[in-house]
């Protein structure tokens, strides 16, 4: 899945990240958690046929689905299939009625006599349900009547048998015939080719889909709807784009890209991509960013960026096209057996992803993309002591930040030390020889060995059986005489529990007058010193070169060092860490200089962004001037928008605010337009209440600035904007709008209970994101009155899994004011604005309200791949 796609984590990305967040705050799951292991089996399910109606008035499924099944085992008496709230109507087996029974979790359906390994039953079910998960109907109703009609399907993870009675756990898998019958101008989508469209009378159509190679039942898809298609070929294969027919014409601009990655992933595995077609379906109110269902991937509506949008945005959509196509070879060919090993399919997504940036987009992109993750994984604290495989996720989610984030690195770091060649062949032996099937850790381990004679097993006990990863105390000095650099190096990470010390291979390259020189070293204890020759001083000494470990490092440098390392270094990553330690030095005009010259001229986007970064760190006025004059120069939306970022941490500075309320009123890039209607908020500008109001009620694609002004009105906290926000708040305006209205809501006219009574309202709608906008409004506000009403909602039977919990968050927030409570990601902006703490309080509190929130926000960002629009990207 994802979610929410990647660079999901560049500290830009407030949006998407809160988002994420919110819907993994207050994890502990006292709902049901997926099942680590999986499960002994009587029987192979070999085949499914499923034909569905929908009767769409009353939200209702109507099923008719013949399972082949094959004992495992002699004397099988009963087949019993996972099946949620569905009603059975009849079970027959081999054509014969059939005694069956149910419980709240399963259909249990007796065979005629006792079975034998081998024997095939054919077991058909006929049945009816209203899902309350699994099977989404989105609908027109009275607030939005032009909503295209859509019907669509999410099994991951264990969600397919609200819909179907079915073997719902990865480590099963079969071909599948779908029949689905729906209004004759509605468009279908299922895995596999399309066999037949055939006239079904009173003015419906029957689409028949048949997928000839197996895949487990998570991967299940249907898709359906007054939908829009566009055809593109692979190589003579169909690869299709499909949206909600009013949004047809967003497809090429967003999508058209995925051909020459199948193409890429096809020559970089060795392996082509595995399927009959490649269908790509954009759905409204999609619960995930994007679900890579065989053949059939479904992604978030929202990835259909307005084409005015587009440009401002290049490369925004990359990141889960390519995560979710990746996934049709790891995760879908080969899946994971089990929750505890999904890292196997998720490591390796997130691992594509890189490889198509690394080709498409070059290095240094790549290089940036994974500078960040870095950075970002460790400040998830909660992952550092979990391994990557681990079968103890009970009171949290196997899809967390080790699962992708670290187990992305993992595979680089492995290419990294393999060598590509190597690497690659050990990739395709492991696509082969487990085509088909399902796989655990150990069946990469051994592909690889086999493949490369190389043995990896230490480096996956360190790195995926084991948990965390190395923290370096890095120093050196230099002895004239002996002509030498001595360096020292610690690992002072805690030995603890699953963390150990780590063996790595380091590259350390030390630069003196005669040029760089490249010495492998293999660190290993928890203090030792190496010793390298060099004819004189060294003008720069990089521990680790362009940053080949997942490491955290404490490497004090002068200034004329980080100064020299900030322009000389070859690496990205080697510059991005000069800048990020000249940020430091408060008040120095050499680092702001130094740093304004980067910003400009680095061949980086990566480094650029992380000077401005340092340069609003750095809060000087020479910071500032650097910021101001580089406006004149940076063309570049995406860091237009960083450098209104960091010009948004300069407080009281006239020149400033008024420079920032003239870039929110009128400059050539949408995205640094909206990142200064949210500084201007934040920074309470003289002006920012009159051009927030300005920008609500003007114009702009998809209501971009509007959204990102009433964004904006939150933190600005001046109570004339009630009326405008509470108009902006309610039913049939645009989805985007009311979230952002909502979460400003939340910071104005607290003891307004009419305010209150309206959010309330709107918690009972089926909008998901306003919904949870809502639920996080509520409970920033701190009016205890919405108390019941949350209550209420946490006692109602369609909320998603992740949901619960949040509710549950919100409440205590409510209850205990004094405890303050983490800020709703609403009211963070879905837009590129800098956070806001949510809770009172003095900077500590903020600062680690906050700490915590990009922690957990970080952790379920990777879980959920973005059930929410994707925040710009950068
Ligand atoms: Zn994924």
């Amino acid at each position: 899945m994802l979610r929410v796609s990647e660079k999901r984590q560049c500290p830009v990305v407030w949006g998407r990240m809160l988002i994420c967040a919110v819907l993994w705050l207050g994890s502990a799951l006292w709902l049901r958690a997926d099942e680590p292991y999986a499960p002994s089996k009587d029987y192979d399910l070999q085949h499914s046929k499923v034909a569905l109606r929908f009767e769409l008035e009353h939200r209702k499924v109507i099923g008719d689905v013949t399972h082949t099944v094959s004992p495992l085992r002699e004397g099988v008496e009963k087949i019993s299939f996972d099946s949620v709230g569905l009603q059975i109507q009849s079970v027959r087996v081999n054509r014969s009625e059939a005694k069956f029974s149910t419980t709240d979790k399963k259909l249990i359906v007796n065979l005629p006599k006792a079975g034998k390994i081998g024997e095939k039953y054919e077991i058909e079910i006929k049945y009816e349900g209203k899902p309350t998960k699994g099977l989404y109907f989105i609908l027109p109703d009275k607030d939005y009547p032009n909503i295209p009609k859509q019907v669509w399907t999410q099994g991951e993870s264990e969600d397919t048998r609200y819909y179907l009675p079915t073997y719902d756990y990865p480590n099963d898998r079969l071909t599948t015939e779908t029949i689905l019958t729906v209004p004759a101008d509605w468009l279908t989508v299922s895995n596999g080719k399309l066999i037949s469209t055939t006239d079904a009378g009173g003015g419906m159509k029957t689409w028949t889909w048949r997928e000839s190679l197996p895949s487990s039942t998570y991967l299940f898809t249907v898709v359906a709807g007054e939908l829009v298609e566009v055809r593109d070929t692979w190589h003579n294969m169909p690869v299709d784009y499909y949206a909600p027919k009013d949004r047809g014409d967003r497809l090429t601009a967003n999508y058209s890209r995925t051909p020459a990655m199948i193409e890429l992933f096809s020559k970089k595995l060795g392996v082509d991509y595995p399927w009959e077609k490649y269908a790509q379906s954009m759905v409204d109110d999609f619960v995930a960013g994007g679900m890579e269902n065989s053949s059939a991937t479904t992604n978030t509506a929202s990835s259909l960026r307005n084409p005015k949008l587009v440009p401002e945005y290049p490369t925004d959509e990359d990141g889960l096209i390519s995560h979710e196509l990746g996934h049709q070879w790891f995760g879908d060919l080969v899946t994971t057996k089990d929750w505890g090993n999904i890292w196997l399919n998720e490591g390796f997504a997130t691992f594509m992803e890189t490889i198509w940036t690394e080709a498409h987009y070059g290095k240094d992109e790549a290089d940036s993309d994974r500078w960040t993750a870095a950075r970002n994984w460790f400040q998830q604290r909660n992952l550092y002591a979990k391994p990557i495989v681990r079968h103890d996720f009970d009171d949290s989610s196997e899809f967390d930040g080790n699962a992708y984030t670290k187990g992305g690195w993992v595979l680089y770091m492995l290419r990294h030390q393999l060598g590509e060649d190597s690497f690659y062949a050990g990739l395709k032996h492991y696509l082969e020889v487990n085509r088909g099937k399902n796989v655990v850790t150990a069946d990469l381990i051994k592909a690889i060995e086999e493949a490369t004679h190389t043995n990896v097993d230490q480096f996956f006990d360190q790195w995926v059986y084991g948990a965390g990863a190395p923290k370096f105390e890095v120093s050196y000095s230099y002895d004239a005489e002996k002509k030498q650099v001595a360096m020292t190096v610690k690992q002072t990470q805690k030995v603890d529990g699953r963390v150990g010390l780590f063996r790595v291979p380091v590259d350390v390259e030390i630069t003196n007058a005669t040029g760089p020189k490249l010495y492998p070293v293999g660190v290993s204890k928890a203090e030792e010193t190496f010793t390298f020759p060099s004819e004189s001083a060294p003008q720069m000494v990089l521990f680790d070169k362009g940053t080949q470990i997942l490491k955290s490092m404490e490497f004090k440098k002068d200034k004329k060092e980080l100064l020299y390392q900030l322009k000389n270094a070859g690496e990205m990553a080697d510059r991005a860490d000069a800048a990020v330690g000249l940020g430091k030095l408060k008040g120095d005009d050499e680092a702001a200089n130094g740093l304004g010259e980067a910003l400009q001229s680095d061949k980086s986007r990566g480094v650029r962004d992380a000077t401005a970064e340092s340069l609003g760190e750095l809060n000087s006025p020479a910071a500032a001037k650097r910021l101001l004059s580089s406006l004149g120069e940076v063309k570049e939306p995406e860091l237009r928008a960083a450098i209104v970022q960091a010009l948004g941490s300069f407080k009281e500075n006239a020149e400033i605010s008024a420079k920032l309320e003239a870039i929110a009123q009128d400059d050539p890039s949408y995205r640094a337009r909206a990142a200064a209607l949210g500084a201007i908020g934040r920074m309470k500008t003289p002006k920012a209440y009159e051009i927030l109001t300005a920008a609500v009620n003007g114009d702009s694609p998809d209501g971009f600035l509007r959204n990102a002004a009433l964004r904006g009105l939150g933190p600005l906290g001046d109570d004339k904007a009630v009326p405008l926000l509470r108009g902006w708040a309610a039913p049939g305006k645009e989805t985007e709008s009311r979230q952002a209205a909502i979460s400003s809501l939340a910071r104005v006219q607290k003891d307004n209970k009419e305010i209150t009574n309206q959010i309330v309202g709107y918690l009972p709608e089926p909008h998901f994101r306003v919904k949870l906008a809502s639920i996080f409004a509520l409970g920033s506000r701190g009016d205890a009155s919405a108390i019941p009403a949350l209550e209420a909602l946490l006692k109602s039977d369609d909320l998603s899994i992740e949901m619960a919990p949040m509710i549950k968050t919100q409440i205590e927030r409510l209850k205990n004011p004094g405890k303050g409570g983490l800020g709703g990601p609403m009211e963070m902006g879905m837009g590129e604005e800098a956070p806001e703490a949510g809770a009172k309080g003095g900077e500590d509190q903020r600062l680690s309200h906050l700490e915590q929130l990009v922690e957990e926000m970080n952790e379920r960002l990777k879980a959920i791949e973005g059930r929410l629009p994707p925040a710009p990207k950068r």
